[in-house]
């Protein structure tokens, strides 16, 4: 075979999730945007409904899409982007609760779908998504008549326990839904670690799940290794890749791996980024191509058939900061191209 493979443990991914829900005394939902940040989502939510779960969240209504036909009609299907115009029928077939972002979404979604489940997303400082405080004192009253099955709202700055957006955003979301009956959340990953006045009725997860920061004690989810397909020695002096862009200061073993920017191994990391044998490390040498890297493996007894990229020695985060990014965008990154190798339940 000669795409990469990556690995995808369900069960880790379960673990991690059960972790996360065990910090809170609320409920847990689980997000599976971005097709489950990279990783599947119809895979991703077979195994949380598994493990119990029974809300999901997705960024737009198709997304719900592979969901819904995975998990049949039972779990709750929550859409971020609300009730878009284009959205009524998915909304009204699929039986998605659209998290509703503006008066204008609101006043669309009981025109169109008046007795159709929805939920409400309050701005509280990010200034993205969400009514702001002013639109949600004129229309509140209306709204929870309508027995919404959600008022949410999103923290900026959850990643920095620190950061004084936290208790501002917390101080405004009680403002502005102190008091009402319908269940409230405003965690994701980052706000179950700041602690239980973050929690109300429901956290949202996603990145936690899936093995990044800032769940420092999360389980790996995905490991990536890549093929080698040709190793060669080159003499001190001769140059490798595109743009000649790294030279041999001494008699050399490079190794040609499959994978490349097209598989989300970002150009950025041209020169930086380190792949694994073992525990031996083995420095990218020059640019990152479309399909290829070029690997140093001087230092290995033996030309390896394979290299890791993301495992034991290297972590999705520890990849993302080498490539000056989140691991959010490592994961959701990760190429179509790859062979996708999922165990666990
Ligand atoms: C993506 C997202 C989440 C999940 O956030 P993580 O940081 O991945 O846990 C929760 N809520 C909203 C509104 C989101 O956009």
């Amino acid at each position: 075979m000669s795409t990469g493979r990556l690995t995808i443990d369900l069960d880790a991914l379960v673990a991690n999730w059960r972790a996360l829900d065990a910090m809170t005394q609320c409920k847990t939902a689980a997000v599976v945007k971005a097709d489950g940040y990279g990783l599947g989502a119809a895979n991703v939510a077979k195994a949380l409904f598994k493990a119990g779960v029974r809300q999901f969240f997705v960024a737009v209504a198709e997304e719900a899409i592979a969901v819904r036909e995975e998990l049949g009609a039972k779990p709750e299907i929550c859409v971020f982007s609300g009730h878009m115009k284009g959205d009524t029928d998915l909304i009204r077939e699929l039986g998605l609760t659209p998290m509703l972002n503006s008066v204008e979404q609101l006043t669309h979604h009981l025109e169109t779908l008046p007795d159709h489940p929805f939920g409400i997303q309050l701005d509280t400082g990010m200034n993205r998504l969400g009514l702001e405080i002013q639109e949600w004192a004129a229309v509140a009253e209306l709204a929870l008549a309508q027995k919404p099955r959600l008022v949410m709202s999103h923290l900026a700055c959850a990643d920095e326990p620190d950061h004084p957006m936290n208790p501002y955003q917390l101080a405004q979301f009680r403002k502005m839904t102190d008091g009402i009956s319908a269940p409230r959340s405003l965690a994701a990953t980052g706000g179950i670690l700041l602690g239980p006045e973050y929690h109300f009725d429901l956290t949202r997860p996603g990145i936690g799940m899936y093995g990044g920061f800032p769940f420092e004690k999360a389980a790996a989810v995905v490991e990536l290794d890549l093929p080698v397909i040709q190793v060669r020695d080159v003499a001190e002096g001769e140059v490798v890749g595109y743009g000649n862009a790294w030279q041999a200061t001494r008699p050399s073993r490079i190794a040609t791996v499959s994978g490349g920017y097209a598989d989300g191994v970002m150009r950025i990391l041209s020169d930086r980024a380190k792949l694994y044998h073992g525990a031996t490390v083995c420095p990218l040498v020059g640019r990152v191509s479309m399909d290829l890297l070029t690997i140093d493996v001087t230092d290995l007894p033996e030309p390896p058939s394979k290299l890791t990229l993301i495992g034991p020695q290297q972590s999705v985060d520890d990849l993302a900061r080498a490539a000056n990014t989140i691991g959010y965008e490592v994961l959701t990154q990760l190429g179509g191209r790859y062979g996708r190798k999922t165990f666990g339940k």
